[in-house]
């Protein structure tokens, strides 16, 4: 597997540059990962290590206005300061569990692109999972701050309820340390359904994988993109029944992920993903009732 081999393009829609944020690698089990698909199918695609994990990128998007100074961040992976987030006993070992590759993070990946973390306008949180939100937050002179200073969050109600009372499947990823501190400093919007958040940047629901993830589409009228979040998360992921042991409702997600795809694949939408190692995107295609990636892409 290598990302050597894959075409890569410039995009831009609207007055966005549509750049590709990755903050670093990490790993989960990839029977979790895959649900009910067996690992010698998996397995081609996304070989895994001695422990069974199989290589997750935690890609963030950044929306570059080229006519006014609005930055949008979309997700911001695992982040850092773990013994400051989850305490003594969970902190020392978080980065080893989830195998977190150490010359990473959001804000060293935003540098590498020339932005400083005050120079990002607009975070938009698909849901509060660790490995979306874990950077939104971080440790400032002892205590949890926003990472993004200047920013404004978004945040769907129904997720933040969900994450602010986790129920025993997700207690695991929801960390009161990734968002309780946006709320304390007044910077968090909590949206209630779908609506456009900045002209031609709109979001919409999805309760599959976890109650309220947003997932965001941006447009042109000509081209679109939509950042998948955890309802594709791969490019692994588009086959329909190709869908995560993590996910909370699985027949619920393939009918959201099959109305995705159907629009995605007939007006040639670009679908980012999030925790795809090897590609930033892809267009798909329609095949015998289910649906493949036609075409990989790099971002540049
Ligand atoms: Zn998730």
């Amino acid at each position: 597997m290598s990302r050597s081999n894959i075409a890569s393009k410039q995009l831009q829609i609207g007055s966005y540059r549509i750049r590709p944020v990755p903050t670093g690698v990490f790993g989960l089990d990839g029977g979790a990962m895959f649900g009910t698909v067996p690992k010698v199918l998996w397995e081609k695609s996304n070989p895994p290590d001695e422990q069974n994990r199989i290589e997750m990128e935690a890609r963030a998007l950044l929306l570059e206005s080229t006519t006014d100074s609005r930055r949008i961040l979309i997700d911001c992976g695992i982040g850092a300061d773990f013994n400051e987030k989850y305490g003594e006993k969970l902190g020392p070992k978080f980065a080893e569990m989830y195998a977190v590759s150490e010359a990473s993070g959001v804000e060293k990946s935003l540098q590498r692109l020339g932005l400083k973390p005050e120079e990002i306008t607009d975070v938009i949180l698909t849901h509060l999972h660790f490995d979306h939100a874990g950077g939104s937050t971080k440790a400032v002179g002892g205590k949890l701050a926003p990472t993004f200073p200047k920013a404004r969050y978004y945040i769907q109600k129904a997720n933040l309820e969900t994450a602010q009372t986790p129920n025993m499947r997700e207690r695991a990823s929801y960390f009161a340390a990734n968002f309780e501190p946006l709320i304390e400093a007044g910077v968090l919007e909590i949206l209630n359904g779908p609506c456009e958040i900045a002209p031609g940047v709109s979001v919409e629901i999805t309760d599959g994988h976890t109650r309220g993830q947003q997932i965001v589409k941006v447009t042109d009228g000509k081209s679109t993109l939509v950042y998948c979040g955890d309802l594709i998360p791969t490019s692994s992921h588009v086959r329909l029944a190709w869908v995560m042991g993590y996910d909370l409702h699985p027949l619920q997600l393939i009918d959201e992920k099959r109305a995705l795809l159907t629009r995605a694949a007939k007006d040639g939408w670009y679908l980012f993903f999030e925790h795809d190692p090897y590609s930033d995107v892809a267009l798909v295609q329609e095949a015998k009732g289910d649906f493949i990636p036609s075409e990989k892409l790099l971002l540049a």
